[in-house]
């Protein structure tokens, strides 16, 4: 095929974009002043009070300034991680690796980060969480496994004991944890149920005559399954189980629902496997190799009462058993309330693994040449339009999804340390709805950025088939995605409820109260129109966009629910609006992103890099408006023509993007021996020649 047929149009289609822009300006200030002369006590809308947007022109990013505002104050932490493993490149993952050795790899990468490198992550897990996630995030970007590998000795298995024992096995397991001396798994999920976890069926039944409970598997569909750490290194387990209690005549056990037990699954010096514990490797995953996955069976394996992790409920030494909470449902609640820690770093981390993966896409467009106009030099592949729709929305929400993160690890910071009850509700809601809707959006974009990367992007050694495999399971493990989303969902139900009794909405859900009863009203037929770029532009605009729809979706969502309650019982009417109840989590994640944003831009403090951020904020808003367009047209919040005007702006703001785009992943701070990549390295000269040496050409 001959090539020059592909060329596009010799005229620059963004300099007709900026003509066509100008002139859409220039029309909509003159409706709008018509529109003022029509109805003057429009004057008194804030959305009048425009913003000044960003210069027209390229802007002046200074990567410094907005990368240390981008930094946040844990990154010399991050860098400490990044210079012991520059010093040791004999931990670096190699790009072939065989899953038996990724996993010893992995193994050892960790024990020499805390034994030799001196970075304990452990003391941090609930003193300091924004560090410990810091550490762990750097981990995940040298290598996903290794992050997940430390995961789950720190976070669940360590987090299991912190925050669910009491300061017996707080005492006995720190230091061996901390050290890694005890290497441990979390055992939640079972062969017959992951997401359900109400419904797993492992039991501890309580043994009154030695003051043990008995840990059983009673059939091979409650086996314990993709257990990390469990087909390799684990030597202690974190067991969920139905906690059995003999009742006063003794004849029979009442169940007390779902407890946390130490297990003890592997001798601690010849390090094989102990009686009645049955271990399985779960081998080869589609990713995440050096993360030794396995399944465990326990055969009435005896553990002492302590290890009951005790602090939502006890077994006393005569088998009474006490809880400050009254219900089971109430406990389970509290039990898995302490674990959304996990959430927090998965969201925290994909965002890593996304500015990694946007961090190569974006620097190898820059270098890569494709045609061009003709008799002229090729031009950037980031030149071309439809490269720009790929990837400069992907750089806005990179953005976007940091700030929305870095609050996220603020607000659970801030949870761990007050215990505020409303600031529990609020982070619970936010990390489900963060973690589906940040991991899901990271994985759909691993692949873009691969195929935006042509044929180099699936060459190993540029990473994105490994962060890609790697990064998959995200959407499914601390909660599979739709299932959280549906917790989002319920949140919002409850708020919507107490506003109509009444009652103090929490922090994040808060815009409901002011919007719910202005966006119950049909939209504006005058503001539907509006399309100026200083209008699209103006935050009050976008947040108020972004709120409308999550009320519209919440008011009818919730009136469905009532309709068909009736006719179908609550499981059956949830089930029929279940994609409505979705795509309502969704779009409140979407206007809280935003409005984290929109404050992060504020308040910067240096002014080309708030304009940047500015910049990257309306793309963000325009392209999300675009992209969910068709639900504004059908409630007419938005006429044809505004319709248009935001299509052609988020172009508009995509090109502007771009002529940034390089100082604005500079800006991410990720040292080219981590990135690794060679297409996507900062010396551009270099990659090609590099590139070839790695395959040894
Ligand atoms: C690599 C890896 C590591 C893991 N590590 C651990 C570990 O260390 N410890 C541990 O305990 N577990 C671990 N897990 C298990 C993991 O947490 C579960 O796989 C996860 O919670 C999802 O459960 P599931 O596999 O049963 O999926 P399912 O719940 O069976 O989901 C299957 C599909 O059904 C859909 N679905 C389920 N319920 C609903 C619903 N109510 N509404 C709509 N759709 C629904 C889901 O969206 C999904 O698409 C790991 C898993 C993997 C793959």
């Amino acid at each position: 095929m001959d090539p020059s047929r592909l060329q596009p149009h010799a005229s620059n289609p963004t300099a007709d974009n900026e003509q066509d822009n100008n002139n859409h300006r220039i029309t909509s200030r003159r409706i709008q002043r018509l529109t003022l002369h029509l109805n003057p006590t429009s004057s008194s809308n804030p959305q009048l009070q425009l913003l000044t947007c960003a210069a027209r022109g390229k802007l002046n990013v200074s990567t410094p300034h907005l990368s240390m505002y981008m930094r946040g104050k844990y990154r010399d932490e991050q860098q400490k991680v990044y210079d012991f493993f520059k010093s040791r490149p004999e931990l670096q993952t190699p790009v072939e690796i065989s899953k038996d050795e990724h996993r010893e790899l992995c193994m050892r990468q960790l024990l020499s980060m805390v034994r030799e490198g001196g970075i304990r992550p452990f003391k941090y897990v609930v003193q300091e969480p924004g560090r410990y996630f810091a550490i762990a995030e750097a981990a995940g970007i040298l290598d996903v496994s290794f992050g997940v590998k430390l995961g789950v000795q720190y976070s669940l298995w360590g987090g299991s004991v912190l925050n669910l024992g009491t300061k017996k096995h707080k005492d006995k397991y720190f230091n061996g944890i901390d050290s890694v001396e005890y290497p441990g798994c979390f055992a939640m999920t079972e062969l017959h149920h992951g997401s359900n976890v109400q419904g797993l069926e492992t039991v501890a039944t309580f043994d009154l005559l030695t003051d043990e409970f008995i840990i059983d598997t009673p059939h091979d569909g409650a086996i314990k399954w993709w257990i990390g750490n469990a087909a390799v290194h684990g030597k202690f387990a974190t067991v969920f189980a139905k906690l059995m209690l003999p009742t006063h005549d003794t004849k029979g056990v009442s169940d007390m629902g779902v407890h946390a037990f130490i297990v003890p699954i592997r001798d601690m010096t010849t390090h094989e496997t102990l009686p009645g514990v049955e271990i399985q490797d779960c081998g080869h995953k589609v990713g995440l190799n050096g993360v030794d996955n396995g399944a465990l069976r326990f055969r009435s394996v005896r553990i002492p009462r302590n290890n009951l992790l005790n602090r939502f409920g006890d077994v006393s030494r005569d088998g009474k058993y006490t809880s400050s909470l009254p219900t089971i449902s109430k406990r389970f609640a509290a039990t898995l309330g302490e674990l959304v820690g996990g959430r927090v770093g998965l969201a925290y981390s994909s965002v890593g693994i996304l500015k990694i993966a946007v961090t190569i896409a974006i620097r190898y467009a820059l270098l890569r040449q494709q045609f061009g106009p003709p008799k002229q030099a090729e031009i950037s592949i980031l030149d071309y339009q439809s490269h720009q729709h790929k990837l400069m929305p992907m750089l806005a929400s990179t953005y976007a999804f940091h700030f929305a993160t870095t609050n996220l690890v603020a607000k659970y910071s801030e949870m761990k340390k007050t215990h505020d009850e409303e600031l529990v509700a609020d982070v619970h809601a936010l990390s489900a709805g963060l973690k589906a809707y940040v991991t899901t959006y990271t994985a759909k974009s691993l692949s873009t950025c691969r195929e935006a990367c042509g044929g180099h992007g699936y060459a190993a050694v540029n990473r994105f088939g490994s962060l890609r495999n790697d990064h998959d399971i995200f959407q499914t493990f601390e909660g599979d995605n739709t299932v959280l989303l549906q917790q989002v969902a319920a949140d919002l139900l409850k708020q919507y409820q107490k506003k109509f009794q009444g009652g103090t909405l929490a922090v994040t859900w808060n815009y409901l109260r002011e919007s719910m009863s202005t966006y119950m009203s049909q939209p504006n037929p005058v503001t539907s129109r509006w399309e100026g770029e200083d209008h699209l532009r103006d935050s009050t605009f976008q947040l108020d966009a972004f709120r409308y729809r999550t009320s519209r979706l919440l008011h009818s969502a919730a009136m469905r629910l009532q309709k068909h309650t009736k006719t179908l019982g609550s499981f059956g009417a949830w089930n029929r609006c279940l994609n409505h109840l979705l795509t309502l989590a969704e779009s409140h994640i979407e206007s809280v992103i935003l409005e984290t944003f929109i404050k992060a831009v504020k308040r910067c403090p240096d002014p080309s890099s708030r304009a940047a951020l500015k910049l990257v904020c309306d793309l963000y808003a325009m392209d999300r408006i675009w992209n969910d367009i068709g639900t504004y047209r059908n409630v007419d919040y938005v006429a044809p023509n505004k319709a248009k005007a935001i299509h052609k702006l988020t172009e508009y703001l995509s090109f502007q993007v771009r002529n940034v785009a390089r100082e604005l992943v500079d800006a991410f701070d990720i040292p080219d021996f981590v990135i690794r990549a060679p297409i996507g390295k900062q010396t551009p000269v270099e990659v090609y020649t590099e590139y070839r040496q790695q395959i040894g050409f």
